[in-house]
């Protein structure tokens, strides 16, 4: 209650102060939003303002040049954040705002093709076989003293270990890479990658891709890593990627649900264990089919690794990169023969 025309008076005041600051709020920010930074305004790249499109969300008075030129180099980077990595990459790849779970038949076309011949070597186990292995477990295994000759034969031949994100940064925007470029994946996860693989590489200064398998990782199961073994590897340079949840299904023979299960679980795994993670792929068995790219591509995927054997890497199909299958049963000779071979072919 108001007790006298001066009280009356005063509270008229003070209304009227309230009133104003309210209204100056909406002003000062239009004002603000209307007044670019000079470094806002000279990105260059046209993918800029694709990228930055999920940070313009508080106002319709913003401008697209508006944008943060920080997540555009930060797209391809093993250490962007991942949550504006996925977002911008829906935007530039989805038609629909929303990500159903619909596969695209065909890549959309990059401005500019580009292709690389980088080759990536793919090993399984590295390590002693066990007494009753059969010829697959023989194929897929490496011994350590080989694998150690292999390493020292590309340190000797002034090979680079690169990561896949680099890859594919090279392939869509034309940054240079070393100029012997090499990329050594690890399919499945198993234990032997921490204690064999992991302490060879440092040795050498090289750096690797491991692919994970969602479950038997979870599961605790004998002979894979664990998270922690995994996450020592990624936090230590390492490049992981995803390798389904179970692996027991050839996706590209499989219905949508299956694949959804598979890709969408494992994928999950991996982002509820590793920080920032970026969103990288290998087929189990090499199997897959448009949904499994619509899905892939969707989900934001930069870069997948399919059995295919070739050296030649291209702008139109970073999810399908070649890759060179290194066998348990060479010797050296044979692996300086069909590296040389695979590698100077498409
Ligand atoms: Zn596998």
């Amino acid at each position: 209650m108001l007790r006298s025309p001066f009280l009356l008076t005063v509270a008229a005041v003070v209304l009227g102060l309230v009133g104003l600051t309210q209204l100056n709020t909406p002003v000062m920010q239009v004002l603000s939003f209307a007044t670019p930074t000079p470094t806002a305004t000279a990105t260059p790249l046209p993918t800029n303002t694709l990228t930055a499109t999920p940070t313009r969300t508080q106002t319709p008075t913003r401008t697209p040049t508006l944008t943060l030129s920080a997540t555009a180099t930060a797209t391809f980077s093993p250490t962007a954040n991942r949550k504006a990595t996925r977002q911008a990459r829906a935007t530039q790849t989805a038609a629909a705002p929303t990500a159903t779970l619909t596969p695209t038949a065909t890549h959309t076309p990059l401005p500019v093709a580009r292709s690389a011949r980088v080759p990536i070597l793919m090993y399984h186990h590295v390590g002693d076989l066990p007494p009753d292995a059969d010829a697959l477990r023989k194929s897929l295994t490496v011994s350590s003293e080989r694998f150690n000759e292999q390493m020292k034969f590309l340190a000797e031949q002034g090979y680079t270990t690169i990561h896949l994100a680099e890859l594919v940064n090279h392939l869509q925007t034309g940054a240079p890479l070393p100029e012997k470029p090499v990329i050594l994946t690890f399919d499945d996860g198993y234990d032997d990658a921490y204690f064999n693989v992991f302490p060879t590489l440092k040795d050498f200064g090289f750096k690797g891709t491991f692919f994970i398998i969602g479950a038997p990782t979870d599961y605790g199961s004998p002979g894979y890593m664990r998270w922690e073994q995994i996450l020592e590897l990624y936090e230590n340079g390492m490049e992981i990627g995803a390798h389904a949840l179970t692996h027991r299904y050839n996706l590209g023979q499989f219905r949508a649900s299956i694949q959804d299960s598979e890709i969408i679980k494992g994928n999950q795994l991996m982002v509820d264990h590793l920080p920032n993670w970026t969103p990288l792929f290998s087929y189990p068995s090499g199997s897959y089919n448009q949904y499994t790219l619509g899905l892939l591509k969707q989900l934001g995927y930069i870069a997948a690794v399919t059995t295919k054997q070739g050296a030649l890497q291209t702008s139109q199909a970073p999810l399908e990169l070649r890759r060179i299958r290194i066998r348990g049963e060479w010797n050296t000779s044979q692996f300086l023969y069909w590296f040389n071979y695979w590698s100077s072919r498409p």
